[in-house]
């Protein structure tokens, strides 16, 4: 797992299907250079990884643990 600002990113798991860029509310999500990037604003509200398919995004809590 790729660790981003607030959530964890499988590359492996992920098949760019853009779903978690697309429910974001604050759109802090966008794929770039085939990989999920991140940034500030995110306001963890757990969407991108609750409709993420195939469980590659997890969003970290305050310590950066999953
Ligand atoms: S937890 Fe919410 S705000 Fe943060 S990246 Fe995921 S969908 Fe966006
Ligand atoms: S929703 Fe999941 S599989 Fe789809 S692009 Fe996001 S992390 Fe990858």
């Amino acid at each position: 797992m790729k660790p981003r600002l607030h959530v964890l990113w499988n590359e492996t798991y992920c098949k760019r299907c853009l779903l978690c860029v697309e429910v974001c509310p604050v759109q802090v999500l966008s794929l770039e250079r085939n990989e999920i990037t991140e940034k500030e604003g995110c306001i963890r509200c757990y969407q991108c990884e609750r409709y993420c398919p195939d469980i590659a995004i997890e969003v970290m809590d305050e310590k950066g643990k999953e």
